[in-house]
């Protein structure tokens, strides 16, 4: 069936309407993605959880800050953000003269959705003196009531910076900060009690099944994820192959794949994470720790969308500029602290 808005070129590329998507087989739509965003001036970015396709046609693909930061640099007036609705948000505060659009602005995160600017307005006045740390994986106005935001990877590093008499609110993500509160040490730290559905979803059990029926394989682990904590304590128990096992972000993972020798490696992070490292590394096995561990927030965004996105300018992002000033000094305070990661989830 078409619309009077579908053209027989879209016919022939198998460009659905919006609702329905189309044949990411037929050859041909990937050309029109290009010249469209040539002809809008877009840069196309995907979040490395994106469904295979999207992650191809992309100009970049990438961790959530590391994909800002390119966003930021880009000479391109119009960013097309293929990943969460957090994401894109964050590109608008570090690149607020930019147009920036997401292919489906319901593209949520479970995480980010774990808390609001009440809640943590609530927590701060009952911790006056605390300083506020929130992973980026948030809203513009939680990050807005924050003092400094971190990634998987520096949070350590941005925690360990502040004085140690200053209590700590972390937040969101309560496997994250308890990893970060572990390798401090600290005492005065709270953790808010947010999850992530798909790494919670990663059990200890499917970890010691998995390593049960790969006892070579290299162990590549998220530091949200659930089973983290289980890992690492297994991991000193000598229940896990310590020196094969690696706490990594996702960029960490895309590195290290890089010059893995391992022939198997077990993956305990989002389904779509396996692309990328199978692309950088052919010779190793990827497997997913659980083959059920996908975002349906990042699998909102199809190939159908993406056309949409850049025929019709939506789904475009806003973020008030008062409010988008405030998050900016929580996301600069993070890039100004020890050696800024350029990964994040
Ligand atoms: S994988 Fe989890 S943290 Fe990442 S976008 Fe999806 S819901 Fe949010």
């Amino acid at each position: 069936m078409t619309t009077s808005s579908t053209t027989a070129a879209d016919v022939m590329i198998g460009y659905a309407p919006p609702g329905e998507d189309i044949d990411s087989s037929a050859p041909g739509w990937q050309d029109e993605v290009r010249r469209l965003a040539a002809e809008q001036d877009a840069v196309i970015l995907a979040h490395n959880y994106q469904v295979a396709e999207i992650q191809d046609v992309a100009d970049h693909v990438g961790d959530s800050l590391a994909l800002s930061r390119i966003a930021a640099a880009a000479a391109a007036r119009t960013i097309v953000f293929c990943g969460v609705h957090f994401m894109a948000e964050t590109a608008k505060i570090l690149s607020p003269d930019k147009r920036v659009l997401i292919p489906d602005a319901r593209a949520g995160c479970s995480l980010a959705d774990t808390i609001n600017a009440d809640q943590l307005r609530a927590w701060k006045a009952d911790n006056p003196d605390a300083v506020v740390v929130a992973y980026v994986n948030t809203t513009a106005e939680v990050k807005a009531e924050s003092d400094i935001c971190c990634t998987s990877s520096n949070a350590v590093d941005v925690v360990a910076g502040i004085p140690a008499k200053r209590p700590v609110l972390f937040l969101p993500d309560q496997f994250l900060g308890a990893h970060v509160k572990r390798v401090t040490g600290r005492e005065n730290m709270q953790v808010w009690l947010g999850e992530c559905h798909v790494h919670a979803g990663i059990s200890p059990s499917d970890v010691r099944d998995q390593v049960a029926a790969h006892p070579d394989a290299d162990l590549l682990v998220h530091p949200e994820c659930g089973c983290t904590t289980s890992v690492l304590w297994l991991a000193g128990h000598g229940g896990l192959p310590e020196h094969r096992t690696h706490i990594l972000s996702t960029g960490g993972m895309v590195e290290a794949a890089r010059t893995m020798t391992a022939s198997t490696a077990l993956v305990a992070t989002e389904v779509g994470m396996l692309h990328q490292l199978r692309a950088v590394n052919p010779r190793t096995r990827f497997l997913p720790m659980n083959p059920l561990a996908s975002c349906r927030y990042m699998k909102m965004i199809t190939p159908a969308k993406l056309l949409r996105s850049l025929r019709e300018g939506r789904d475009e992002v806003h973020v008030d500029p008062d409010l988008a000033a405030r998050a900016r000094r929580a996301v600069q305070a993070m890039v100004a602290v020890g050696t800024p990661s350029p990964v994040a989830e």
